[in-house]
C-alpha cells in the first residue's frame, strides 16, 4: 500500500496509527500544513523509515501563518519533501491569492537553488495559475498534483509539463475525476487518501486505503489488480529515485 497524501498528523489518534501506517503501507508521504507543524511532526514520526514527513504550508492557511513564511523557506534546505504548498483559488481562500501566489514562487525558486524537490501541490481553481508559476521553475523538481481537478486542457499541459499525479478515492467518485483519470500517463499515478479530511462511512479514509483507486484504473486499463499494484510500486520508485 501506498499514500503520497495523507495528513496523518491531523488524525485524532496520529500516535498510536504510527506502527499500523508503517507495517500496511511500503511508504506514506505526510503532508504538512505549515513550517511549524513540519517541526513538530517531523520529531514524533522520526523512527519510521517508510513515513516522510513534507514540509509544507497549506495555500488556504497563508495569512494566518504568514510570520512562519521565512522558516519555511529557509528549511526547504533541510526537507526531501515539500507539501502540501500550491494556490487555491476558491471562493473562501480568493481573497489571498496574490500573497500564495508570491510564497509558491518563493518556494519554488528555493527548491530550484537547492537541487530541486519532490513536491505535492495543491491546486484548486487554480490550475492554470499553478502551471504557469511551475513553467517559470523548471528545476524545481518533481510536482505532484494533489487531487487535481482543472479542465481537460489544463491536464494535458501537466501532462506535458511532467507532472505526477496523486489520486485518490474520493477525487474518483465524481464524474470529473473520472473524466481527468483517462487521461493521466499511467506511469505517473499515485494513490493518495488525503485522510483524515477525506471520509467513507463518516470516518476518515486511513493512508492503507487509499489503494482503492486501482479498481477505477483497472476499468480504464484493462490490466489485473496486481499488475496495477506493481505499477504503482514502480512509479514510487522512479519518483523516488535519486532522493535516498
Ligand atoms: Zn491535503
Amino acid at each position: 500500500m501506498i499514500d503520497l497524501h495523507s495528513h496523518l498528523d491531523l488524525y485524532q489518534n496520529a500516535l498510536s496509527l504510527l506502527p499500523e501506517v508503517s507495517k500496511r503501507n511500503v511508504f506514506t508521504l505526510v503532508v504538512t500544513t505549515s513550517p511549524r507543524a513540519w517541526e513538530a511532526t517531523s520529531r514524533v514520526f522520526s523512527g519510521y523509515e517508510n513515513i516522510k514527513v513534507a514540509l509544507g504550508l497549506h495555500p488556504e492557511i497563508v495569512k494566518q501563518k504568514e510570520k512562519e513564511r521565512n522558516l519555511l523557506i529557509s528549511s526547504i534546505t533541510k526537507a526531501n519533501f515539500i507539501g502540501e504548498i500550491g494556490l487555491d483559488n476558491s471562493l473562501r481562500s480568493r481573497n489571498s491569492i496574490e500573497l500564495q501566489e508570491s510564497i509558491f514562487t518563493d518556494v519554488l525558486t528555493e527548491c530550484e537553488r537547492v537541487g530541486g524537490r519532490i513536491m505535492s501541490i495543491h491546486s484548486r481553481g487554480a490550475a492554470t495559475r499553478v502551471l504557469n508559476i511551475l513553467e517559470k521553475h523548471p528545476g524545481a523538481g518533481k510536482p505532484i498534483m494533489h487531487w487535481f481537478s482543472g479542465s481537460i486542457k489544463e491536464v494535458h499541459r501537466a501532462v506535458s509539463n511532467g507532472c505526477w499525479f496523486s489520486v485518490g478515492p474520493a477525487m474518483l467518485k465524481s464524474a470529473k475525476g473520472l473524466k481527468i483519470l483517462k487521461e493521466l500517463p499511467i506511469n505517473k499515478i499515485l494513490p493518495e487518501s488525503d485522510g483524515p479530511f477525506t471520509t467513507q462511512k463518516s470516518l476518515p479514509l486511513m493512508p492503507w486505503e487509499a489503494m482503492q483507486i486501482i479498481p477505477e484504473i483497472q476499468k480504464l486499463s484493462g490490466q489485473t489488480h496486481q499488475e496495477l499494484c506493481l505499477q504503482m510500486e514502480e512509479n514510487l520508485t522512479t519518483l523516488l529515485n535519486g532522493v535516498f
